[in-house]
């Protein structure tokens, strides 16, 4: 059997017909930058999201460097990033001038440690961006504590949780502001690059929407320095009809991650833990061993595809060797000790039962 990590053919296959019908209506509509498209999925992504205002954007990178830059962010602040998160968390913040500095995860939930983020406040700390890590919600409650006490912004990286839920309450509306991203192989995937910033501020969507087109509230008339980065309107027609499916999408991710935890009960391999108060979107079904590379090797060899999120830290990364200098020792084990199996909404129970077979007669 040959079981791929995420076949995105067959994800998009479901739309595929009412994606058609968006891309005529796009292609006739003979408008194809901030137009009908994208008022329309940024109305109905903040009403999913239950903010005030959704801004779509070029890319995920963008949307989060766009909001550092609209709260006024940059050289000489600190900003606290997950140390075992996807390089872009880490990028935006440098992209601004600004020092991203690591907090280590929970080795639990792998999600950003509430309980490590006081100990690396600064006086120059100006903001915080928790990440909903594989699509697992992060401990907002007890970070937005800590930013309260510290008058710290909470900037969520919300780019792999589409639809998850913390205490009830959708990721994406649980701090300041957020980010999200639309890559494709993300739980709401476009067919090429996008991402948003969601808010309930009023002046930081003013702001936004000027930064991401050439600093311009007015046409030609530009009152900051600006950028080019905007969700074209061929992908937010596909993003509209891909939000109608993300729930359902979300619940056949469930299900299958469901059956991977209990299918690999009793095994020496240790599967996501999930906190009471969360309700996860399993972007990825993420398990852990000493044995890694071993296991990738032998589920290869039985046709399984599977990937490592990440395999290198973002301060061992060449790009940050001059600037991260000590040992983060919690991501640099995960890093050696995380698996990433298949999942998708569209793969079929029999692969799921076929990975599991396979990982419980690892020899
Ligand atoms: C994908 C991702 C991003 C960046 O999104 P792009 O659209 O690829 O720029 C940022 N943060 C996290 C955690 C991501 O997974």
């Amino acid at each position: 059997m040959k079981v791929p990590f995420l076949d995105l053919k067959l994800v998009n296959d479901v739309t595929k017909s009412e994606m058609s019908t968006a891309f005529n209506r796009v292609i006739e509509s003979g408008w194809y930058i901030q137009g009908k498209e994208l008022e329309a999925f940024e109305s109905e992504f903040s009403a999913y999201c239950k903010t005030e205002y959704c801004i779509g954007v070029g890319t995920g990178l963008d949307a989060i460097h766009l909001l550092l830059v609209a709260y006024g962010i940059g050289p000489g602040d600190e900003v606290i990033v997950p140390s075992n998160t996807f390089i872009a968390t880490w990028l935006a913040v440098s992209r601004t001038g600004a020092t991203p500095v690591a907090v280590e995860p929970d080795l639990q939930t792998y999600n950003i440690s509430a309980e490590s983020i006081e100990a690396a406040i600064t006086p120059s700390t100006a903001a915080i961006i928790p990440v909903h890590l594989y699509g697992q919600p992060a401990d907002m409650g007890a970070i937005n504590t800590i930013a309260k006490k510290y008058k710290l912004l909470v900037i969520e990286d919300a780019a792999q949780s589409q639809g998850a839920l913390y205490r009830g309450q959708p990721t994406g509306g649980l701090g300041h502001s957020a980010a999200t991203s639309f890559y494709p192989g993300k739980n709401l995937g476009a067919l090429g690059d996008g991402g948003a910033i969601l808010t309930n501020d009023s002046s930081i969507a003013k702001k936004v929407r000027e930064l991401r087109n050439y600093g311009s509230p007015l046409k030609y008339q530009h009152d900051s320095l600006g950028y080019n980065s905007r969700l074209d309107e061929i992908q937010a027609a596909f993003l509209r009809v891909k939000l109608n499916v993300l729930d359902a999408a979300n619940g056949s991710r469930k299900q299958i991650a469901q059956r991977y935890t209990e299918g690999l009960k009793g095994s020496n391999i240790i599967t996501p833990f999930v906190p009471e108060w969360a309700n996860p979107v399993w972007h990825l079904y993420v398990i852990r061993t000493a044995d890694r590379d071993q296991l990738q090797k032998y589920l290869k060899e039985n046709g399984i595809e599977t990937l490592v999120h990440y395999p290198i830290p973002p301060h061992q990364q060449k790009c940050y060797t001059n600037e991260v200098t000590h040992t983060l020792p919690i991501a640099e084990k995960l890093a050696t000790e995380v698996l990433s199996l298949p999942i998708s909404p569209s793969m079929p129970m029999e692969h799921v039962d076929y990975v599991i077979d396979r990982i419980l007669n690892f020899k």
